[in-house]
């Protein structure tokens, strides 16, 4: 039985959705930015080092260069959360 990177409990098939190589509860699976934590699909959002985000929150956080492509707007999130892990 898998456990949940989110909550350490175990997934029963029922209620997992596999992404990003886990096995997730379907609740679970969410935005890792505090401030965004929004439910995600599988296979459609981004991840970094094993971390579920939303397309949004991860080019605002990691690719800025790569997000916002109207040149005006540059939203970026700075939480003092610019450490490698
Ligand atoms: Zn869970
Ligand atoms: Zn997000």
């Amino acid at each position: 039985m898998p456990n949940c990177p989110r909550c350490q409990k175990a997934v029963y098939f029922a209620e997992r959705v596999t992404s990003i190589g886990f096995d997730w509860h379907r609740p679970c699976l969410r935005c890792e930015n505090e401030a965004c934590k929004k439910t995600l699909a599988a296979g459609s959002h981004s991840e970094r080092e094993g971390k579920p985000y939303c397309n949004r929150c991860y080019g605002a956080l990691f690719g800025p260069r790569g997000y916002g492509h109207g040149g005006t707007e540059s939203h970026t999130f700075h939480q003092g959360q610019t450490g490698q892990v």
